[in-house]
């Protein structure tokens, strides 16, 4: 007997479309900031070395920094540029009142030490929320810049179930990009959060017992829809490139870190791969350059 498999297409979580609504209000934002104040919120780009996947997300990162109608300075360096020549190009972009957010594309080539490149960005204009004092901020519930894709989770997540107070929340992965803020994130919103990892033991009963589950591994498929709990939400983080061989030779697709099609059926609601988080990551950086410029320039918003 062949099986057919639910249709689960309204349960998913339309990040291209949160994305776009997003990126709409930050247009708003300029709008207002460029009529009422005469500012144009500029975002700085670092990238260095010639890494193929950095190229392409930079490339986007300006075309949609323009589009929102920011200001977009891009800084490409030679992969071997010394530490304190790019601690002075970011002490450069922290000084320059044009830049109002300043983010250096990561991962930096291996000579350089990314933790103290990260601490010489003004962390006012830390836009990728990865500074300590935006980390202290967040777990003490301060004005913290909040990295860019646990921010975007929180908005779907928000959007999606409304008020979380009480709900019981699993975050898989404990990276300080990505892991560790959503659960920082979660707790602020009152849910108990569960932080599970790689020495994590019955994984797969910490997964049944929550409400909210978010995957941010690093492992396709790993978290298997027989795990997840009836009317479950899930939010898929992971991106992982796998090979395709039904759609020709060298082929190649993109999953999560969620078996999508067996979680689907099981949760209310789930974010894709691609196309669920990946697009909100780049909108709440806009969203951030232009917090940051509200919060720079003393205007309430
Ligand atoms: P890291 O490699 O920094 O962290 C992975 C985490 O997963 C670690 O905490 C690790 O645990 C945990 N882990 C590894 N194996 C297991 C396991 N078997 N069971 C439970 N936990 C495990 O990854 P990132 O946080 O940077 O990224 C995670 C994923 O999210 C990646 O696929 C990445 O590509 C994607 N990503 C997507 C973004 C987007 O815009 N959509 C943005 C950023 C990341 P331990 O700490 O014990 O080692």
């Amino acid at each position: 007997m062949p099986t057919t498999t639910a249709d689960t297409s309204d349960k998913i979580i339309d990040g291209k479309a949160f994305a776009a609504r997003l990126r709409r209000e930050v247009l708003n934002d300029v709008a207002d900031l460029k009529d009422r104040h005469g500012i144009v919120p500029g975002l700085a780009v670092v990238i260095v070395g010639e890494d193929p996947a950095s190229q392409v997300y930079v490339r986007n990162k300006v075309k949609l920094t323009k589009e929102v109608g920011m200001n977009s300075f891009h800084h490409e360096l030679p992969a071997d540029i010394s530490q304190s020549h790019l601690i002075a190009k970011v002490a450069e972009l922290n000084a320059d009142p044009l830049v109002n957010g300043i983010l250096v594309q990561l991962p930096l080539p291996m000579n350089l030490d990314e933790a103290s490149v990260i601490a010489a960005i003004s962390p006012e204009k830390d836009v990728d929320g990865l500074h300590v004092i935006n980390a202290g901020l967040l777990a003490t519930g301060g004005k913290a810049m909040v990295p860019c894709t646990p921010l975007g989770c929180k908005i779907m997540l928000e959007e999606t179930i409304g008020d979380m107070s009480g709900m019981k929340a699993i975050v898989v992965g404990r990276s300080i990009l990505v892991g560790k803020p959503i659960a920082q994130l979660l707790l602020n919103a009152n849910c108990t959060v569960t932080m599970a990892h790689s020495r994590t033991k019955n994984l797969a009963d910490e997964v049944r017992a929550a409400d909210i589950v978010i995957a941010a591994v690093g492992r396709p498929e790993m978290i298997k829809g027989s795990w997840i709990k009836k009317g479950a939400v899930v939010i898929d983080v992971g991106i992982n490139r796998i090979d395709a061989p039904e759609r020709g030779e060298g082929k190649t697709r993109l999953v999560g870190d969620v078996e999508f099609a067996t979680a689907a059926e099981q949760a209310s609601a789930i974010t894709p791969v691609p196309g669920g988080v990946g697009p909100m990551t780049i909108a709440c950086l806009l969203q951030n350059t232009v917090t940051a410029t509200y919060r720079q320039q003393g205007i309430d918003f």
